[in-house]
């Protein structure tokens, strides 16, 4: 037996004591709050310049978008201080798919917020309110949303260098884009329906909910990533309110609302 002079003996005591005190922590307690540090948004607003996106009687969807995004990043500039805003185009600009992913991950952004509008295939339509994507696998007939956003690609010079022959046949292109995608699916999902719950309850919006396809600008981004269709654009109705100035603040502000919201949830699991 080997004899242990009190001074050691205390050093072990409070060793031991350490060390429950250590367990209990990791058992009972939470990381800390600033372990996950919610600062870098982007705020995509979708098509541009030779792309126009879906079409109105008198207006183009890119216009719409860039108008709601702008209006975004000034509220997010006014509201929520500390927060960073990376727009991926201020302008009426061509960017590509895949540009616009990159540089939400390259900047490692906590969120990717794409604003479009919708359209149906008729020239006009009564269709009308929001609908929230998040990336994933979607069943045939569901793709209208998901074809008609990925079109841009065929605008692009390289696509098939691009995206590395992305096909909606291919099976190991879809299970590559959405593993890579699985880790922020919950969180996209989450986004989605707290924004969903800005439109309808505070805006009175109709909406179609939140729907996962196989988006391909959300598919490429490595963080929560929700694209918000923010109204139908061949609806006459629907197309003066996304061109209105009240319109589009009362979009924008439901985009921050739920924001907020979000990190907060965020924050505190
Ligand atoms: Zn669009």
């Amino acid at each position: 037996m080997i004899k242990i002079s009190k001074h050691v003996r205390t050093s072990i005591n409070c060793a031991l004591f350490l060390l429950l005190l250590f367990v209990s922590f990791s058992v009972i307690g939470k990381p800390p709050k600033s372990a996950f540090k919610f600062k870098t948004i982007v705020v995509d607003a979708g098509h541009g310049g030779k792309d126009p996106g879906a079409r109105g009687t008198y207006s183009f969807e890119k216009n719409v978008a860039l108008a709601i995004a702008k209006r975004v990043h000034e509220l997010i500039n006014d509201e929520m201080p500390g927060i960073n805003v990376i727009m991926t185009r201020n302008t009426d600009k061509f960017i590509p798919l895949k540009r616009r992913s990159e540089i939400a991950n390259e900047n490692n952004a906590n969120l990717f917020v794409s604003i479009h509008c919708n359209s149906t295939p008729e020239r006009r339509s009564h269709t009308k309110g929001v609908l929230l994507l998040v990336y994933g696998f979607h069943r045939k007939g569901e793709q209208m949303e998901a074809l008609r956003e990925n079109a841009s690609i065929y605008i692009e010079k390289d696509y098939q260098k691009n995206y590395d022959g992305y096909s909606e046949k291919d099976p190991t292109a879809l299970i590559v884009l959405n593993a890579f995608m699985q880790k922020y699916r919950k969180q996209s999902i989450l986004f989605g329906e707290l924004l969903n719950k800005q439109f309808v309850k505070n805006d009175g919006r109709s909406s179609r909910g939140v729907k996962e396809q196989g988006v391909l600008v959300l598919a490429h981004s490595a963080m929560p990533a929700v694209l918000v269709e923010t109204g139908y654009i061949n609806n006459p109705a629907e197309e003066r309110y996304l061109n209105s100035k009240s319109g589009q603040d009362e979009i924008a502000r439901s985009i921050v609302r739920a924001i907020k919201i979000y990190r907060e949830d965020i924050d505190s699991n």
